[in-house]
């Protein structure tokens, strides 16, 4: 540990090289810590296709002032829409309803988001170690090591931070819930004249038992076209079933639900274009213990049916740097940090548990629920307001216990719009069914 006037920096190992891992590297840096990242794979990549960044998580990239930068390279989403194979409407969101001037989510690929993030962490010199796995961690006296995969031990460290995700193999205390439903993902280009919502994140359910899901995620940049994250769940122990099923047949029955994306699906050649991702809903109830503390998914991760966890896990790197700065330990550091985020990642964990099988399961009582009950009462007035925040990642006033506030929005959709062509801000599903949505 070294003394720098009055605040005490430390030598920090980070465990991760996602959204969690390399806004706290950042972060930390800037706070004049000595940080050095550990990445299992020899490249750092993002796995997976497109994420929602919401109003939550761009406060953070925001003040980190990244956001413009992010923004830019991601599509602007008014809001979330779903249909049941009926037609009748199961979810308009707006986020409009915030009743906060304009605001919306960015639909973004992830190695966009991680492409910002990483060129920074290169361009502050901050450590990277590849090919390094983690498997585990050893306290010694005054300090923590890593213990990798290969046999090898680390250096001595103040704070290892795990950012290692929901599958962290670094145990204390918490569980593996993974869940029956994952979901297929593909990254889909797109072009202009192409007939979907270019602001809608939307979906289409059979039940709840199925789901497609539409996002525009923007451009990777570098001349490459627009794309959409296509999405479709698949309960984990059909997966293997799915992979020996003919792609067409796969293909037939996601267009019985929604006719209206073959044009998508014509893009999709083999099973090879598809990824299978799985979920865990688990939290940890304490993320620290002596010299070591978890953030973004490895302290907390659950189904992405409500589009938060990589916005929760900036909020944890950004609580995390506020926490050591603010402590005058490490350890009370630590319990400043994670008390500053644990009402915010409680209720979440909370009502992401509940909500998931509205819209991922194989009951029948769920999905009307939510057909019947939670859909109309959703276009009352306050019951609009609530789900907007819900799904801003702003129910619960996580900002300003961080000091944090919304990112100007007008001045974001200004810098995208001038990029290119910007989408009208009423929205129109891509169906041609009959019920439709109220835009604001
Ligand atoms: C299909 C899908 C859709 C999603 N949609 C959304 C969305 O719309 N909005 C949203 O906010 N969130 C979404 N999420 C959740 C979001 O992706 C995660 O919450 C977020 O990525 C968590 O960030 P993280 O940095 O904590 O972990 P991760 O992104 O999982 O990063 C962990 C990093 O640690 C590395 N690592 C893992 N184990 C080790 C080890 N042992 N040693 C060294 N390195 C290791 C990994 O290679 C990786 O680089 C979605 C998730 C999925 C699967």
């Amino acid at each position: 540990m070294r003394e720098r006037g009055i605040r005490q920096t430390y030598d920090i190992a980070i465990i991760g090289c996602g959204p969690a891992g390399l806004a706290a590297a950042l972060l930390l840096n800037t706070d004049s810590h000595a940080v050095t990242l550990f990445e299992r794979f020899n490249e750092p990549r993002p796995l997976g296709s497109g994420l929602m960044l919401q109003p939550s998580g761009m406060a953070v990239l925001d003040a980190m002032g990244l956001a413009h930068e992010t923004a830019a390279r991601g599509a602007r989403i008014d809001a979330l829409f779903g249909m049941q194979e009926h037609g009748r409407t199961a979810l308009d969101a707006p986020y409009a309803k915030l009743g906060k001037g304009e605001t919306f989510g960015i639909g973004i690929h992830r190695a966009s988001l991680f492409g910002v993030l990483y060129e920074k962490v290169q361009a502050a010199g901050i450590a990277i170690r590849t090919g390094h796995e983690v498997r585990d961690t050893e306290l010694e006296s005054a300090a923590r090591r890593l213990l990798f995969a290969d046999g090898s031990r680390s250096d001595r460290f103040d704070l290892v931070i795990d950012a290692s995700g929901w599958a962290s193999r670094i145990e204390f205390g918490n569980n593996h819930g993974l869940l029956p439903f994952g979901a297929l993902w593909a990254t889909i280009p797109v072009e202009p004249g192409d007939p979907h919502a270019k602001n809608l994140l939307e979906q289409r359910y059979r039940r709840a038992s199925q789901m497609a899901g539409v996002l525009p995620i923007g451009s990777r940049g570098g001349g490459l076209p627009q794309e959409v994250a296509f999405f479709w769940s698949l309960r984990r122990k059909d997966h293997g079933r799915w992979c020996t099923t003919p792609i067409d047949r796969w293909k037939a029955d996601v267009l019985e639900l929604w006719p209206e994306i073959d044009f998508l699906l014509d893009r999709i050649s083999s099973h090879e274009d598809l990824t299978f991702a799985r979920y865990a809903h688990r939290s940890a109830h304490r993320p620290y213990r002596e010299r070591l503390v978890r953030i973004g998914d490895a302290w907390h991760s659950a189904s992405p049916q409500l589009g938060q966890g990589a916005n929760m896990a900036l909020l944890d790197a950004w609580s995390l740097a506020a926490g050591l700065r603010e402590g005058d330990c490490l350890r009370q550091g630590l319990r400043l940090s994670s008390g500053w985020r644990r009402d915010h990642v409680d209720l979440y964990q909370a009502v992401t548990y509940a909500f998931t099988p509205l819209f991922q399961s194989d009951n029948a009582l769920w999905p009307w629920l939510r057909d019947r009950i939670v859909a109309p009462l959703s276009r009352l007035g306050p019951v609009a307001r609530l789900q907007a925040n819900l799904m801003s990642g702003l129910f619960g006033f996580p900002l300003p216990i961080l000091g944090l506030d919304l990112p100007d929005y007008s001045a974001i959709a200004a810098s995208m719009a001038a990029r290119a062509a910007s989408p009208d801000q009423s929205y129109s599903p891509c169906t041609r069914q009959t019920s439709s949505p109220a835009a604001s």
